[in-house]
């Protein structure tokens, strides 16, 4: 079946905002992970660390095993390095972690964020200063009077002259440019937002949280890599922090 694509026509339906959102989250998972085996991951479970939990031996992505006990433990469920299962590779003896256990980790770790955490607060404000001053408006702005000069020059000529051509062959060069340029300046949005979310998300919490919450994992987190004693938490920031096992 075909696909289209309609740029901007689902304002009507759900806000740009939650759906650019959606897409990324898609976009994410359709791309799978590249693990140091070679190997790309893909995981269609949809739990909020799907992708996102990786073996602090091997670089392979954990994945989500229930065990069914029929005393009263009842379900329980883990994480475990992928390669242990993976028949044609060698087992990994990376440390399991169960589910409990996991959101534990998550828990403090935005706990140790949200603590008078004046460093990591002002690392956010390196952070956005650092992507915002990456964005080339002017740039941009000097692209579109040059294509906005150019098509009047063609408005204003025979298709069939020399000098149609030749601004024809200008005028796409530099659309080029500015969709480039667009591109960059769609990732940076991104960026700032994600830095932005952890921000706000520091501003709202003053206390300490009690409860587990997969939406701030979602959002906030980008990766939590199971070592021996210990997880590393990366935030969507690109900083992270030690939480013990
Ligand atoms: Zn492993």
């Amino acid at each position: 079946m075909p696909q289209y694509y309609i740029k901007d026509d689902h304002e009507a339906i759900i806000p740009k905002d939650l759906f650019r959102r959606v897409q990324e989250e898609r976009k994410r998972r359709r791309a799978g992970v590249k693990v140091p085996c070679g190997k790309t991951r893909h995981y269609n479970k949809r739990t909020c660390f799907s992708l996102k939990v990786f073996c602090g031996r091997c670089g392979d992505i954990y994945h989500r095993v229930a065990y069914n006990y029929s005393d009263e433990h009842g379900q329980v469920v883990k994480w475990l390095c992928i390669t242990g299962h993976d028949h044609d590779l060698v087992t990994c003896h990376g440390r399991p972690i169960s589910e409990r256990r996991l959101k534990e980790v998550c828990l403090a770790a935005f706990n140790q964020i949200i603590k008078p955490n004046k460093a990591f607060r002002a690392k956010l404000q390196r952070n956005i200063s650092h992507a915002i001053n990456q964005v080339n408006e002017e740039k941009a702005t000097q692209l579109d009077r040059e294509l906005d000069r150019l098509q009047i020059l063609l408005v204003n000529q025979s298709p069939h002259s020399e000098s149609y051509e030749k601004i024809a062959n200008e005028f796409a060069k530099n659309q080029q440019q500015r969709d480039e340029l667009q591109t960059i300046h769609d990732q940076q949005t991104e960026e700032i937002e994600k830095i932005v979310n952890l921000q706000k998300f520091i501003d709202s919490n003053s206390k300490q949280l009690n409860e587990f919450d997969e939406h701030l994992v979602r959002q906030l987190i980008k990766k939590i890599t199971i070592q021996e004693t210990y997880c590393d938490v990366e935030f969507q920031n690109g900083d992270s922090l030690k939480v013990n096992l």
